[in-house]
């Protein structure tokens, strides 16, 4: 079975791990959590970085730290993995879901329409005037490692003064305008886990230049510790990463260009491939973007029934494929957030189709799937 999206492991990694287990620093503390979070800022461009045990747990104690609370809005996209808007529902907050542009990332104008005409401000307060509920945040999600408009969501940010989160989960290696990712919002966060470009098995880090901010950000982390003497300012979260996973990612770090360049190459190869197909399209693909998953979009289809027969044709040929994100107002436990969709993100989530495009994947099983796909296609027209 050619899969998905595998870790791509090498000696290095067994090496750091033998010695975690060797040292006995298996734990919270340990070289590698600082080392990683040293080499993540660096390659992010970011001044503080802090190391959490996932991207979700990152998510929630960003938007913690910058002040998100109970029964109050947070904007993000409801084109994203289900985990952005559960970060906003651990804070006890509500999403407010709003649709996506071309390149499958949040649409700035809507956020500003959203907030120009479903907004005002009671004092200090920005009140979404039909929920009564303070909106107390703006995330923008990077997409498959595509970095949407930020500099209109800054502006919007500074101008509505809300803090700007960005859910760069699955963009770590990714640039806008040539410049890094780690500055581009108050905080970013990363995630380390299994399927993205570098994993820790698990794990994620948070980004940003606020020196006040990142303390708290640290604090909150760490069980908001004052002292050894186990006193506690805040209620803090154990979301510490460890120092085994932290090896891992280490070393995985240090082959961040050869991945990023070879999930670029992925992309390239498979949008050569299918090119003059008809009745798909490419992936969106904005520049500098880290190009996390790849795949096509089928024109036509009949909700999901077309990519499901497609994936499992593919899977006789031992090729896993996938749908992608199915939106979060489709959600279950989201059906009742407010929205502002013009129909973009249930346009397409049910025309996807993600291809293997692990980092460790040979140029053998690339032309498999791009042959076996074509084929499949072809025949369907
Ligand atoms: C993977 C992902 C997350 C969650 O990260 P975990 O480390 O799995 O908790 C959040 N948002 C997006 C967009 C992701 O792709």
């Amino acid at each position: 079975m050619i899969p998905l999206a595998m870790p791509n492991l090498g000696e290095k990694e067994k090496e750091y791990l033998v010695n975690c287990i060797d040292t006995t620093y298996v734990s919270s503390v340990g070289e590698y959590v600082t080392r990683l979070e040293n080499m993540c800022a660096e390659a992010c461009g970011s001044k503080y970085s802090v190391a959490v045990s996932a991207g979700t747990t990152g998510l929630h104690a960003a938007l913690t730290a910058a002040g998100v609370g109970r029964d109050e809005l947070v904007i993000i996209p409801t084109f994203t993995f289900i985990a952005s808007a559960n970060a906003v529902a651990h804070c006890g907050a509500i999403p407010w879901l709003m649709d996506i542009g071309a390149d499958w990332c949040l649409n700035a104008d809507i956020v500003e329409k959203g907030l120009r005409e479903d907004c005002r401000f009671d004092g200090e307060k920005l009140v979404h005037i039909q929920s009564g509920r303070r909106i107390a945040a703006l995330m923008p999600v990077y997409t498959l490692g595509n970095i949407p408009d930020m500099r209109s969501f800054r502006k919007l940010s500074d101008e509505f003064h809300l803090p700007l989160i960005a859910d760069a989960a699955c963009a770590i290696g990714a640039t806008y305008n040539g410049e890094k990712i780690g500055g581009l919002a108050d905080l970013s966060v990363v995630s380390f886990n299994g399927n993205k470009t570098i994993t820790c098995g698990g794990g994620g880090m948070i980004f940003g230049n606020d020196e006040v901010l990142m303390k708290r950000v640290r604090h909150l982390t760490t069980t908001a510790r004052v002292n050894a003497e186990y006193e506690f300012d805040m209620v803090g979260f154990n979301y510490r990463m460890t120092n085994i996973q932290a090896a891992v990612g280490c070393a995985q770090m240090e082959r961040l260009d050869e991945f990023i360049s070879t999930k670029r190459k992925v992309r390239e190869y498979y949008n050569n491939s299918f090119k003059d197909i008809e009745g798909i399209k490419l992936f969106p693909e904005t520049e500098g973007s880290s190009c996390w998953f790849s795949g096509i979009i089928l024109d036509k289809a009949e909700g999901l029934e077309d990519v499901r027969s497609i994936c499992s044709s593919l899977k006789e040929k031992g090729i896993e494929a996938r749908s992608f994100w199915k939106p979060v107002h489709m959600q279950k436990p989201y059906e009742n957030a407010p929205v502002k969709l013009d129909g973009t993100a249930e346009g397409i989530w049910d025309h996807i189709i993600t291809l293997p495009c692990s980092t460790c994947i040979s140029a053998e099983e690339l032309e498999t799937v791009a042959g076996n796909v074509r084929e499949i296609l072809n025949k369907r027209h």
